[in-house]
C-alpha cells in the first residue's frame, strides 16, 4: 500500500459554483461535504488534495449560450463573451471573496487563506486546507489599480490578467477548436502597469487564458518566472488554451511552471468535452509536458468545478487514481511527490514568496 500523494493544485473554480449555488447554505455544504460538485473540504480530506489556487471569476450577468454543450468535438468556434462593466465584475467577486471568508470563519481552523509558502507549508503540516485566492480575469480591477489593493488585503496573490474575454488589459483566446493561440491582440498599456504592480506585489501572473501575443508581451516585460496554472500541451491536443513548444520552451527557461488542466476539452484531441475521456490521456499530457518543461516545472491544474473532468477521477476524491496510473508507468514516488504539490511550492516561493 503506497501512500497517498499530497496535491497542492494550480486552479478550481468551487467559490463560483457555490456562489451560483441555489442552496440555503453554500458554506455549510462545503465544509461538511455534498454529492453535487467537484470540491469541497470532505473530498478534499479523501482525495488528499491539501490546496490550491482557488479562483475569484466574473460570470456573465445575461445567461451565456450553454458553452460545453457546443464543444461537442471535431471542430467549433465560440463567439468571444461580451467584456463586462467594472460593477458587473466586482458584485461577483466580492460575493465569491465573502463565501470563502465565511468558509474559513466557519471551518474553525480547518480552511486557511495562505499568502507566502511557509503559510501554505504550515497549513498542510498541520492538515488544514490551504487556499491561494487568484483572480480569473481582472475584470474587477480598475485602470487606476485601486481595486486590486483591496483584493491584495483580502489576501490575494495570483492574477490572469484575462479570462476568455476582452479586459482594459488585454484580450484572451476564444474557445475555437482546432486553433493555436495566436488569436487577437495582446496586452494594452493598462496591462503592461498591471504586469508591474504584478511583479511589484509579488502577485504570481497567470498565462492560461491570454493569445499568444499577450502570453510574449509578459514574457517582455515581467521580472517573474511564466505560468500558466491550467494548460495542456497543443502539440497533442490543438486547442489555443494549450501551450505551444515555444511556449512552453519560454516557461522552461524562466524556471516557470504549467498545470495540467484536467477539462477533457483541452486533452482530447478531438477537443470534446465528455466524461467518458481516457485518463491515458493525462499521462500522456504530462509525459509530454515534463519532457518539454523539465521535472521541477510541472504540476496539476484541475479546473475542478469549472469543466468536465474524466469520469475515472470524477472529482477531488479520486485524484490517488491519476498518481496509480502514473506510477504503473514507472514514475517514481519522488517525481509524484513534485507533480502532486512540491514544485507549485516551489515556484510560488521564487514568485509570491
Ligand atoms: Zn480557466
Amino acid at each position: 500500500m503506497t501512500a497517498a500523494i499530497p496535491v497542492f493544485d494550480g486552479h478550481n473554480d468551487v467559490l463560483l459554483r457555490l456562489y451560483k449555488s441555489k442552496s440555503a447554505d453554500p458554506v455549510a455544504d462545503f465544509l461538511a461535504g455534498e454529492q453535487a460538485g467537484h470540491l469541497d473540504l470532505q473530498k478534499a480530506k479523501a482525495g488528499s488534495f491539501a490546496g490550491g489556487f482557488f479562483a475569484l471569476y466574473s460570470p456573465a450577468a445575461s445567461k451565456p449560450a450553454a458553452f460545453f454543450e457546443q464543444m461537442t468535438g471535431g471542430r467549433y468556434a465560440l463567439p468571444l463573451p461580451d467584456p463586462l462593466t467594472l460593477e458587473e465584475a466586482r458584485t461577483s467577486v466580492v460575493a465569491e471573496l465573502a463565501i470563502l471568508l465565511q468558509i474559513v470563519r466557519a471551518s474553525h481552523g480547518a480552511v486557511a487563506i495562505c499568502t507566502t509558502t511557509a503559510e501554505i507549508r504550515s497549513a498542510m503540516a498541520r492538515g488544514a486546507l490551504a487556499v491561494v485566492i487568484h483572480l480569473e480575469g481582472a475584470e474587477a480591477i480598475d485602470e487606476k489599480l485601486q481595486f486590486l489593493e483591496i483584493l491584495y488585503a483580502a489576501g490575494l496573490r495570483s492574477i490572469g490578467p484575462v479570462w476568455s474575454r476582452t479586459t482594459i488589459f488585454g484580450h484572451g483566446v476564444p474557445f475555437h477548436f482546432p486553433a493555436g493561440p495566436d488569436l487577437g491582440e495582446g496586452l494594452t498599456a493598462a496591462g503592461e502597469r498591471l504586469v508591474a504592480a504584478c511583479n511589484d506585489m509579488k502577485i504570481m501572473i497567470d498565462l492560461s487564458h491570454i493569445t499568444e501575443k499577450g502570453f510574449w508581451d509578459v514574457a517582455r516585460l515581467s521580472k517573474a518566472p511564466l505560468v500558466a496554472t491550467h494548460s495542456n500541451a497543443h502539440a497533442l491536443c490543438p486547442s489555443p488554451r494549450n501551450l505551444t513548444d515555444r511556449q512552453l520552451a519560454a516557461i522552461r527557461d524562466t524556471e516557470g511552471m504549467v498545470g495540467l488542466n484536467f477539462a477533457t476539452c483541452f486533452l482530447r484531441p478531438d477537443g470534446a468535452m465528455r466524461p467518458d475521456t481516457d485518463i491515458d490521456l493525462m499521462v500522456q499530457q504530462i509525459d509530454y509536458l515534463l519532457e518539454k518543461v523539465g521535472e521541477g516545472h510541472v504540476g496539476l491544474g484541475s479546473d475542478f468545478d469549472g469543466a468536465t473532468v474524466p469520469e475515472k477521477i470524477g472529482s477531488v476524491a479520486g485524484l490517488q487514481v491519476l498518481f496509480s496510473a502514473l506510477r504503473d508507468k514507472g514514475y517514481s514516488e519522488s517525481l509524484l511527490t513534485k507533480l502532486g504539490a512540491t514544485n507549485w511550492l516551489d515556484l510560488l516561493q521564487r514568485t509570491i514568496c
